[in-house]
């Protein structure tokens, strides 16, 4: 029996972040980023508001209006209302992290039950 490797886990969550800034997120999200300094700011996604308080650090945002804070992960679980695990599912794919790569099925053995009906209907 093998339990899931908490290791592993935050070897993934690293990757994700090391990999996806928070403005690039942002940006995948559809939120129009202004230019504010070194950083960059959004309209807030988390309360309703006229002029962009909420500030796109690399590894964080903070909104200056509502509160808001969090990392690449607590966007998109909030911007998105994803769980947990399908956020690290998503941005591991944005981010080019492929940890769980699907198996590939060939269909082969159903083309051929699929042949011998075919022969079985016109003999
Ligand atoms: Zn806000």
């Amino acid at each position: 029996m093998t339990l899931p490797d908490p290791m592993n886990l935050r070897n993934r969550i690293d990757s994700i972040k090391k990999s996806l800034s928070v403005p690039e997120f942002f940006r995948y999200a559809n939120h129009h980023l202004k230019r504010a300094g070194k950083e960059f700011v959004v309209l807030c996604p988390f309360h309703m508001e006229k002029t962009p308080s909420c500030f796109l650090y690399e590894d964080h945002f903070h909104c200056y209006g509502c509160g808001a804070h969090g990392d690449v992960i607590d966007a998109h679980i909030k911007i998105k209302g994803s769980d947990f695990r399908t956020a690290l599912e998503e941005l591991g794919r944005l981010a080019g992290i492929h940890q769980y790569p699907k198996p590939q099925y060939s269909g082969g053995s159903l083309g051929k039950t699929e042949n011998r009906r075919t022969k079985e209907k016109t003999t």
